[in-house]
C-alpha cells in the first residue's frame, strides 16, 4: 500500500513536469511517505527528519521537505510546528493535493494537509509505476474495524470501496501496458462492496479473472470475518487467482481476540481455515500474529502456537505489540515487559520456521510458475521470482531471461524462506513433474 501511495505522490510530481533526481542528496524536494502502524517507524521519521535538515543546510539551495502517509495524518501538524526541515504535511487521503501543498510552500506558507473526504479524489491516470509486471490496484480505502491495537482507521479513514467498472478499467490499462499480476489492495480487502452496484469481492474476483492479458490476480489483506461460502467458492471458481491468502489471525486466545476487538474466535478461525483448504487444498495460508498483547498470558501464547502449528502457515508475519496513539489498547492494563514479549517473538519464529521448512521441502521436485523479478541481488547470477503462492524462488539465470518473465521452474532445494530450482528445460530429474 505504501509502495502504491509513493507511486501517486511520484505520479503528481511528475504531471506538474518535476523530474526524479539522480541521487537523494540533489534533489530539491524531498518526500518521506510514512508508516506508523508500529512506534518504530515514527523513530525513524525522526531520524531522518534530522538527517535531512543537515543535507538542507548543504544543498546551497532552498530544499523542499514534506511528509506524507500515515505519519502525517497522525502527527503532522504538530512535527510542522516543532520542526524546522519540515514545510508541508499531506496525509493519505490528501494525496492529490500534493500540487496544492507545493504552491503554498512556494508562497512561503507552511500547510498541513489532512482528512479525508467522504468521495476521496483517487487519480489512478497519475499513478507513476515503473512499467513493471507486477502492479498495485487500491480497490477499498480506510477500515471501519477499530481493533484496539490498530491505528490504520484513524491514519486512512472510513472503509470506502472503489466503484468496480473503475476499478476493471484501471486493471484493462495495466494490463495494456505490459502488467502480467495485479495485486488487488485493501486493508479489509473482503468487505468489498462496489458502491455504484453493490457487487461484492467475489464478483469483482469474477470480473477481473475475465480482463484479457490477467496472468495472476493477487489480494491482501482479508478479514477473517468477511468470508461467506459463496465468496470462497468464487476465489476458487477463478482459475487466475493466486494461490496465495492473506488471513490474520493476530492470537489463538479467545480472551485476546476479544480484547483485540477482533470479531471472530479461535474455533471459527480454525473453521474458516477449513473451509478454504477445502475449496482450495492448494491454496498456501499467509498470516499476521501480534505478540505481547497488554495482559497475554503464557497460556494465551501457547494458544497461538497451537494455531501455528495446526494451520501450517507458508507465511506468517510476527510482531510485538506497540502501543498507538488514540487506540483503546494503549490504555489496557497488564503490559508485558519488552524481553518477555521478545522471547515469545522467537519461539513463534523458530516454530514457523520448522514448519516453513518442511512445506517448502515438500514441494522439491515439483515445479511452480513463477514471474521473474530480476538477480537475487545486484549484479548476481542467481536470479528470483515468485510463484503463484508468492514464495521466493531463486534459480540460475539463462541466455535471455528477462524481469517480467513467466517460466516454469522445478523446484530441486528448499530453504526455510525460499524455494531453489531450474527452468524445466535445464531440469535433469525425471517426470512427470507435479504442480507446487
Ligand atoms: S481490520 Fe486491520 S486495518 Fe482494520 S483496524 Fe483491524 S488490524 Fe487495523
Amino acid at each position: 500500500m505504501n509502495v502504491l501511495d509513493s507511486q501517486r505522490l511520484a505520479g503528481v510530481l511528475e504531471a506538474s513536469g518535476l523530474r526524479r533526481a539522480n541521487r537523494p542528496e540533489e534533489a530539491d524536494i524531498t518526500l518521506l511517505n510514512t508508516c506508523s502502524v508500529r512506534e518504530k517507524a515514527v523513530q525513524k521519521v525522526l531520524t531522518r527528519l534530522g538527517e535531512l535538515k543537515q543535507a538542507k543546510q548543504s544543498l546551497g539551495r532552498p530544499r523542499v521537505v514534506g511528509l506524507c502517509g500515515c505519519v502525517a495524518e497522525q502527527e503532522g501538524r504538530g512535527l510542522l510546528a516543532r520542526s524546522t526541515v519540515l514545510d508541508f504535511v499531506l496525509g493519505p487521503g490528501r494525496v492529490a493535493q500534493l500540487g496544492r501543498a507545493l504552491e503554498a510552500v512556494a508562497a512561503g506558507e507552511k500547510v498541513s494537509l489532512t482528512g479525508f473526504s467522504p468521495s476521496q479524489e483517487y487519480e489512478a491516470h497519475l499513478i507513476a509505476r515503473g512499467g513493471g509486471a507486477r502492479q498495485f490496484v487500491t480497490v477499498i480505502h480506510g477500515c471501519n474495524q477499530h481493533c484496539t491495537f490498530c491505528v490504520v482507521p484513524y491514519t486512512r479513514g472510513h472503509e470506502a470501496s472503489r466503484p468496480l467498472a473503475e476499478v476493471v478499467r484501471e486493471v484493462e490499462g495495466l494490463v495494456a501496458a505490459g502488467a502480467k499480476e495485479i495485486t488487488l489492495l485493501g486493508q479489509t480487502i473482503n468487505a468489498y462492496r462496489c458502491p455504484a452496484t453493490g457487487a461484492g469481492f467475489g464478483d469483482l474476483l469474477g470480473t477481473l479473472g475475465s480482463v484479457p492479458g490477467v496472468w495472476r490476480i493477487q489480494f491482501v489483506t482479508s478479514h477473517p470475518k468477511f468470508f461467506t461460502d459463496n465468496m470462497i467458492q468464487a476465489i476458487a471458481a477463478t482459475p487466475n487467482v493466486g494461490t496465495y491468502l492473506h488471513v490474520p489471525f493476530q492470537a489463538g486466545s479467545d480472551a485476546v481476540l476479544k480484547r483485540m476487538h477482533r470479531g471472530y474466535t479461535r474455533d471459527s478461525y480454525l473453521e474458516l481455515v477449513g473451509k478454504l483448504r477445502g475449496a482450495m487444498p492448494e491454496a498456501t495460508l499467509s498470516t499476521d500474529v501480534m505478540v505481547g498483547f497488554p495482559g497475554e498470558t503464557e497460556e494465551d501464547f501457547g494458544a497461538t502456537l497451537d494455531v501455528v502449528s495446526r494451520v501450517r502457515f507458508g507465511q506468517l508475519f510476527g510482531f510485538i505489540y506497540s502501543p498507538r496513539p488514540r487506540t483503546p489498547a494503549a490504555q489496557y492494563p497488564g503490559r508485558l515487559p519488552r524481553s518477555v514479549a521478545g522471547e515469545r517473538l522467537e519461539r513463534l519464529f523458530a516454530l514457523q520456521a520448522t514448519v516453513q521448512f518442511e512445506l517448502n521441502q515438500s514441494l522439491i521436485n515439483c515445479y511452480v510458475d513463477v514471474l521473474v523479478d530480476g538477480p537475487a541481488k545486484r549484479g548476481a547470477e542467481s536470479w528470483q521470482g515468485r510463484g503463484p503462492d508468492n514464495r521466493v524462488v531463486n534459480f540460475p539465470a539463462w541466455n535471455g531471461v528477462r524481469a517480467g518473465d513467466v517460466a516454469r521452474i522445478v523446484v530441486t532445494g528448499a530453504t526455510p524462506h525460499a524455494l531453489l530450482g531450474v527452468r524445466t528445460a535445464d531440469w535433469k530429474g525425471g517426470s512427470p513433474i507435479p504442480t507446487a
